[in-house]
């Protein structure tokens, strides 16, 4: 393949404008603001399931206070009930007497207790309670963050695309300097090779693989026409002679 050495010193401009733009892309795929919106994003999913379950929780334990409270008044009501029976004169008999006097001892005893179920019942309802609100102040902080990371990153992107504009068109201006056979070829050993198609031939070494041309080739190169298109032996990229060559 032919090309003037105009052409192909075009080439290597295009290459690194080719270069640039696989970075600005590879940069963008890669934002650190990336992974950690994913985890914030995960986090806030958790944070959601979490506070429904805690807030069923203090449902939970208002209703088994309720039930609780209920148990204490009936047992309380039955106390009372009974106080007034005796208080009242109406009971003579002395076995009915002791009876309602032991009752009443033993409800009052059962009120202690039922009350100690509702003060224990109180005591996770606080705990359940203090759950939920520390689940929401994360769930509100780890919001914030997001939103704050989600600006970081809105703007990078932007900062990226700008750039990536602004050398699109520079390698546009710059493709059509190049003779097309000479684009196609470059484009198909830019697929093959790691998005490097042509490299500079610098005091002896192709700067695609960046080894060192071995003498034979380097005679052969530098037998070669100017407008000759040749190719590093080792890696087969284009290569682009320069007053630096070594030739
Ligand atoms: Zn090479």
């Amino acid at each position: 393949m032919k090309a003037a050495p105009q052409a192909q010193q075009r080439l290597i401009d295009l290459q690194e404008l080719d270069s640039s733009l696989d970075r600005l892309a590879h940069r963008r795929r890669t934002l650190p603001e990336l992974a950690e919106i994913q985890r914030l994003e995960g986090r806030l999913t958790e944070l959601r399931d979490a506070i429904v379950a805690a807030e069923t929780a203090v449902g939970d334990l208002d209703r088994e206070q309720r039930k609780a409270e209920q148990d204490v008044d009936q047992v309380r009501t039955r106390a009372d009930r009974d106080q007034k029976r005796l208080d009242s004169g109406q009971v003579t008999s002395a076995k009915d007497l002791s009876g309602l006097q032991t009752e009443i001892v033993s409800l009052q005893r059962r009120q202690g207790d039922l009350e100690e179920v509702v003060l224990e019942i109180m005591e996770r309802r606080e705990e359940a309670d203090a759950k939920v609100t520390g689940l929401r102040d994360e769930q509100t902080s780890t919001g914030a963050d997001l939103t704050e990371l989600t600006a970081k990153r809105d703007s990078a992107l932007q900062k990226i695309d700008e750039e990536a504009g602004t050398t699109s068109a520079a390698r546009t201006a710059v493709a059509k300097d190049v003779p097309e056979d000479l684009l196609a070829l470059y484009e198909k050993l830019r697929g093959q090779f790691g998005g490097v198609g042509a490299a500079v031939l610098y005091r002896g070494s192709c700067q695609g693989c960046h080894l060192a041309l071995n003498t034979v080739d380097l005679n052969r190169i530098r037998a070669a026409a100017e407008d000759e298109v040749v190719r590093c032996e080792e890696c087969r990229r284009i290569l682009v002679r320069t007053a630096e060559s070594g030739l």
